[in-house]
């Protein structure tokens, strides 16, 4: 099957602080880099790597042609990702200290000027069965929802960067729910639920260095998996990588358990290397280090 993956595209800086500022300091960083972010291009990216079709819809800028190059030459099709000249392509200011923490802020930018247009084209060549991933960085998740589940397509929402009215607006049009520790605990709160009362179908939470957890929410089922040891240098993008790998794992007809285990080494694995969608290893990468 295939995945349509309705997502942000940022350029990333990153700097190397020995520590984060405090408010009012100014502190030099030991190193900045940049390179393709954004949660929808990692999530694509790790799709890709993972050995999914996959399908990215979104927009750049008429400067950040060489991100959608990028995308491409990891295997993500580029067909619906459009130049937008009125905005600059998104990108994310990252700032990550020695122990592999990080803080970033995002400019939006053209990742919430995708065009309902743009959208429709792109669903119109699914099919019953196919995925459908967003995440809150771009526009047009219920729309694109609501087109998805019309074809019969399964519609995965990683609600990051959590939003409360974009949670209460999308999530009636959800078949899974991805999110970390925090992001549960806040659509929990915003809805009003304990978390496994949740109102989806399932719920995929990670829990950082502990691994993740999968809740099939109409039965009760959990499935847990602990995360490998490692040492974190930057875990930037280990959500996205974990994320895209379960759904690669699901679009396959793995099994969940195979799905979260798949997902907790490759994001293990992306938490040892530093940068984002370049940093995401491949399959084949992550059955060596599970063997
Ligand atoms: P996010 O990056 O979205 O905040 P988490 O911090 O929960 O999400 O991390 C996502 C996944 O990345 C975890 O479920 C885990 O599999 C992996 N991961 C994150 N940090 C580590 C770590 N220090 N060691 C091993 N795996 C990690």
């Amino acid at each position: 099957m295939a995945v349509y993956n309705l997502g942000s595209i940022h350029a990333d800086w990153f700097y190397k602080v020995p520590r984060f500022p405090v408010n009012g300091e100014t502190i030099p960083a030991a190193n900045c880099v940049s390179g393709l972010g954004g949660k929808g291009a990692n999530q694509s990216v790790a799709l890709a790597r993972a050995g999914a079709e996959v399908h990215h819809i979104g927009a750049i800028g008429g400067e950040g042609v060489w991100a959608a190059e990028q995308m491409k030459s990891a295997g993500v099709d580029v067909t619906h990702v459009a130049i937008q000249i009125a905005a600059p392509t998104g990108h994310a200011l990252i700032f990550v200290t020695p122990d592999g923490e990080n803080r970033i802020v995002i400019c939006p930018g053209t990742n919430r000027m995708i065009e309902a247009s743009d959208i429709k084209a792109a669903l119109a060549r699914a099919q019953a069965g196919d995925m459908l991933v967003m995440q809150n960085e771009t526009n047009g998740q219920v729309e694109a929802a609501k087109r998805a589940r019309a074809r019969g397509m399964r519609v995965i929402y990683s609600a990051a960067p959590f939003d409360v009215t974009a949670v209460q607006a999308v999530l009636p049009h959800v078949d899974l729910l991805a999110v970390n520790e925090v992001e549960a605990e806040q659509v929990a709160a915003a809805l009003d639920v304990p978390i496994t009362a949740l109102p989806v179908p399932e719920l995929l939470v990670t829990h950082g260095p502990r691994g993740a957890s999968w809740h099939d929410l109409k039965t009760g089922e959990t499935l847990t998996v602990p995360a490998p040891k490692v040492v974190a240098v930057d875990t930037t993008g280990a959500g996205d990588t974990f994320v895209g790998y379960f759904c690669a794992g699901r679009d396959a007809g793995l099994p969940v358990a195979e799905c979260l285990e798949l997902a907790v080494a490759a994001a293990a694995l992306k938490v040892t290397r530093e940068g984002t969608a370049d940093a995401i290893p491949s399959l084949k990468e992550v059955r060596s280090f599970l063997a």
